[in-house]
């Protein structure tokens, strides 16, 4: 879409809040099947679900994302 010169500002949103929760349910159904083990500093596990927790806060959290999305699809709540 992008190379075509189509905007992508609401798709990209859509993929960033995705992208982001994804990125939290993965992680967290991981560390419960690992149980203690993947709650260690040192497990990858644990590390992954530390990590990637910032990518629904990093460079727009998810709250922004559904504003612009919601903007997008003409549904934000407006100031009469
Ligand atoms: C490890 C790390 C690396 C970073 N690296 C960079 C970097 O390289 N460059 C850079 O520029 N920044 C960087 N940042 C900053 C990052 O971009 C900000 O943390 C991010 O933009 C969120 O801003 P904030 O932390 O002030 O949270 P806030 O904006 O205070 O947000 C806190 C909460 O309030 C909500 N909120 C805020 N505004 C609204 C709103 N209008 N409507 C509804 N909810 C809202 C948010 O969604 C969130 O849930 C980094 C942060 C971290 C932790």
């Amino acid at each position: 879409m992008y190379v075509a010169g189509q905007g992508v500002t609401g798709v990209a949103s859509m993929a960033k809040l995705k992208a982001g929760r994804l990125a939290r349910q993965v992680p967290d159904a991981c560390l419960q099947f690992w149980g203690g083990m993947g709650y260690m500093w040192e497990n990858r596990v644990g590390r992954a679900y530390r990590d990637a927790r910032l990518s629904s806060i990093g460079g727009g959290a998810d709250e922004i994302m559904l504003g612009i999305i919601s903007k997008y699809m003409g549904i934000a709540p407006r100031k009469e």
